[in-house]
């Protein structure tokens, strides 16, 4: 069991994960931990409720703000498989008023009954995997669904009452050009309604998967670093013109709608990853269950393979690699709260050489609040600034 070690830490807030490793089958590009068939299925979801009830003391002074299920493909599981989860889940933690619940979803796997299911049990945002406008694409990558699929889901949530929903697109896919790529661009901006929120990742290369041996062969052949640079900047432009800010380096939001599960993430709020394979950050520890499916299932609240005890100068580090990736940046006083020095005195060289270099700069907010970000051209040197702070 995960123990409190830090007093400070009771009464704030905790963010929830459910891990849900199972999709319909595997995409060619997938080093995700979930499995394309649905055995043990049943007997993970039983669990995955007893951890989650089993977690629920450690817990009690705590207030959930956020609770994300991801996977794998959430959205495959029936609504009769998904209760006891959702039960456990709302009996025995204090969730906040505002909590948002997220599920991520994939076209082909998404049904009325679920959505509404879903609405039922307090869900209020959806992450639809899109990843591209193109059925080609999409078969070279082997997603399961179909543009029109995709569309459905689409319109499906939103007459199921969704308001708050994400969409992930893909770039730099094999064989893509600029031009397939705005074709996904142009589709985004058609939508009625329009997203919320889009995250836009490129697609990169994982080795041992299907796709990487394709690369790899020659039978594929992915974007060149300049094409994957210039869709970058191309998705920039198409989400700023839909109204989406860039609050993130690979994350778009309507002004309100950014991910609040994400934002705790890279703000250093604690949160309890339940399920195989799940990650925790929780009292000053870093905790990692395994991924063993017959070990989890023997003893699902006790299979950390992993526990790391943060010092200070870890915590601090982390805050910086994970705050810079907010374009909003760090916030000075916050971390000076926090850690009881300023960005200064802690990381003052490093700080001021960047700044030097136009990859790092200081900016108040209308509240007078002091933020470190990077630059436009800090963005894109990104790695070079952050392996200072490590
Ligand atoms: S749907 Fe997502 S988790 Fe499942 S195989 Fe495809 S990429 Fe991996």
């Amino acid at each position: 069991m995960i123990a409190v070690k830090n007093d400070q830490e009771k009464n704030k807030s905790i963010e929830l994960y459910f891990h849900i490793p199972f999709c319909v089958r595997k995409c060619l590009y997938c080093d995700f931990l979930s499995f394309g068939d649905g055995r043990f299925r049943q007997d993970y979801l039983k669990a995955l409720a007893q951890e989650t009830e089993m977690h629920a003391e450690e817990c009690r002074e705590m207030t959930v703000s956020s609770v994300f299920f991801g996977g794998g493909t959430p959205s495959i599981l029936e609504p009769a498989e998904l209760e006891p989860v959702f039960g456990a889940l709302r009996r025995s933690y204090r969730l906040a008023e505002d909590c948002e619940i997220t599920v991520e979803c994939n076209p082909g796997t998404v049904t009325k009954e679920k959505l509404d299911f879903y609405r039922k049990m307090g869900v209020n945002r959806l992450s639809i995997g899109l990843q591209s406008a193109r059925d080609e694409e999409l078969r070279r990558i082997g997603r399961i669904h179909t543009r029109r699929q995709f569309l459905e889901t689409w319109e499906a949530a939103a007459a199921a009452g969704f308001t708050n929903c994400n969409l992930d697109i893909m770039s730099a896919l094999p064989g893509q050009s600029m031009e397939d790529y705005r074709e996904t661009l142009d589709f985004l901006v058609s939508l009625d309604p329009a997203p919320k929120h889009v995250s836009a990742y490129s697609l990169i290369l994982e080795e041992g998967t299907p796709l990487e041996k394709m690369v790899r062969e020659g039978t594929l052949t992915l974007p060149g670093e300049d094409a994957d640079r210039a869709m970058y900047e191309e998705t920039g432009k198409a989400l700023r013109n839909m109204g989406l800010e860039r609050y993130e380096v690979s994350n778009y939001a309507v002004p309100g709608y950014e991910c609040r599960h994400n934002l705790g993430y890279w703000t250093g709020v604690p949160y309890l990853g339940l399920g195989l394979g799940a990650s925790s950050y929780f009292g000053g520890c870093r905790y990692k269950h395994t991924d063993k499916m017959e070990a989890y299932l023997a003893d699902p609240a006790g299979t950390r393979l992993e526990e790391q005890i943060l010092s200070e100068a870890d915590r601090m580090s982390e805050r910086m690699i994970l705050g810079l990736r907010l374009i909003r940046g760090i916030c000075a006083e916050d971390f000076a709260e926090e850690f009881g020095r300023t960005l200064k005195e802690a990381y003052g060289e490093i700080i001021e050489r960047h700044t030097r270099e136009g990859l790092l700069t200081t900016e108040k907010d209308e509240n007078g609040r002091s933020f470190l970000r990077f630059t436009e051209k800090g963005l894109d040197l990104e790695n070079y600034v952050l392996s200072d702070f490590v």
